[in-house]
């Protein structure tokens, strides 16, 4: 008997499990494909609802899905681990120390946080990336309140109950409008007034506008709302040094603050090959227009790890490029597999929903702008449609129902 052609998936985030889903839906029984996933870790993350968990809105487990639950039936093989080396000449990638044969290599580790090697700002700031960045920031968050809860010089509480958020994209958007949630409705239940008086929230954005990705409405929209909830928002304003009690900024103003988290930027998960491959200056590699590698034509790479220009505009790293791609991959490999011509990559944005707390959200599809309950309501169904089992979806919704009945679970974890 013939050995089963490989396709081996490196990521098991949205690119990864997407692409696994959609080609599960052409080879689900196929002895003759053998589909193979590596990840670092036994989950699938649904990022986009980070920010909640990191302010106690939604219990962490409930984000996260197991590789196993998710594709049970198609997945030949899980390596949980780190992919190190790809060799492009015998076909194999190095995951920890298993040597991973490929017919057909998709790539989709994704990026980690980028900090841009201003001095400090890894050292002493959060990210925001994994399950656990979100925990560490909710556990910090409620550590400041407790110390900041018996200290009796103000301008020392003061700057222990400011948190800072440095970027001003979507994540920073949404993560300090659900920071003010969780002060105004739950801090203020079990802190008293004097303290909850002194936090303060601030953003930090280097552009002259928030989510610069929106379109103008959305951009306005969402700096008025912020400016409502009373948080400071500085724009035109680089960070560039953080210590452990402080920020200083590009005008040289220090900000003191004990808490800074950094949404600022991402760079490519990295990927090393036996021989070159081409990259962008920033490490993403590049794709032709069926997302092969030029000089690799079995190695396919998707998401936040790809550089796809379409009318030579590089695609957003979003999770809705990174599943759409994977669409376009799994019937790519299909063909290929037929002896046939590959399909050129086309995408098409659905649209962008972005929450600014409970009841404030803004989305925009092509040039129309919406925002107010309903489209809030609209982003939090979009957001549980894509989780991806039911038991999630239900968890999340009931997660979402007791934070609007009573406080959020302030546990630390
Ligand atoms: C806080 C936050 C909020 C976001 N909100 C939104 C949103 O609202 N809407 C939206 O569209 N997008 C959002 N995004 C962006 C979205 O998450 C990414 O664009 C999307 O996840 C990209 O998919 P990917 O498969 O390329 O990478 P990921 O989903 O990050 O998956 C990459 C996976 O590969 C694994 N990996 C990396 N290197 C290796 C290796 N060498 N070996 C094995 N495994 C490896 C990683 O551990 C990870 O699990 C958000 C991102 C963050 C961080």
């Amino acid at each position: 008997m013939t050995k089963p052609l490989k396709i081996v998936i490196i990521g098991n985030g949205f690119g990864g499990i997407y692409t696994l889903k959609n080609l599960h839906k052409f080879f689900h029984n196929n002895k003759k494909v053998e589909l193979v996933l590596v990840g670092e870790k036994n989950y699938f993350l649904f990022t986009p609802l980070l920010h909640e968990v990191a302010t106690g809105g939604i219990n962490p487990a409930n984000i996260i899905e197991p590789i196993r639950k998710v594709l049970g039936c198609c997945l030949d093989k899980f390596y949980l681990g780190k992919a190190e080396t790809i060799n492009t000449k015998n076909r194999t990638v190095k995951v920890e120390n298993d040597f991973v044969s490929y017919d057909y290599l998709v790539l989709a580790g994704g990026a980690k946080t980028n900090f841009y090697n201003i001095p400090g700002a890894e050292q002493y700031s959060f990210p925001l990336k994994s399950i656990d960045d979100a925990i560490k920031i909710k556990n910090h968050c409620i550590t400041q309140m407790e110390s900041a809860s018996h200290m009796e010089d103000r301008e020392k509480r003061k700057e222990m109950l400011r948190f800072v958020v440095v970027g001003g994209g979507p994540t920073g958007v949404e993560l300090v409008a659900e920071l003010e949630e969780l002060v105004k409705e739950t801090f203020s239940h079990y802190y008293s007034k004097e303290v909850i008086e002194d936090v303060s929230i601030v953003l930090v954005q280097r552009g002259e506008e928030l989510v610069p990705q929106f379109g103008p409405k959305a951009r306005a929209k969402s700096l008025e709302t912020l400016k409502k909830k009373g948080i400071e928002v500085l724009l035109n304003t680089a960070v560039k040094e953080v210590g452990a009690s402080y920020v200083i900024v590009n005008d040289g103003q220090k900000i003191l603050t004990e808490t800074v988290v950094w949404v600022a930027g991402i760079k490519p998960a990295e990927m090393k090959f036996d021989e070159p491959v081409s990259m962008s200056p920033d490490g993403r590699l590049v794709v032709n227009e069926c997302l092969q590698l030029e000089n690799q034509k079995e190695i396919f790479a998707i998401g936040d790890i790809a550089l796809f220009k379409q009318e030579n505009v590089p695609l957003p790293a979003l999770a809705q490029v990174a599943e759409k791609e994977s669409a376009t991959v799994a019937k790519n490999i299909k063909l290929l597999i037929e002896n046939k011509k590959p399909k050129k990559f086309v995408y098409k944005n659905s649209g962008n929903l972005m929450s600014l707390g409970q009841w404030k959200a803004v989305g925009q599809i092509a040039n129309f702008t919406f925002t107010g309950h309903i489209t809030w309501f609209i982003w939090r169904t979009v957001y549980l449609s894509k989780l991806i089992s039911f038991r999630k979806k239900v968890r999340v919704a009931v997660d979402w129902t007791m934070n609007l009945v009573s406080p959020r679970d302030i546990s630390q974890l």
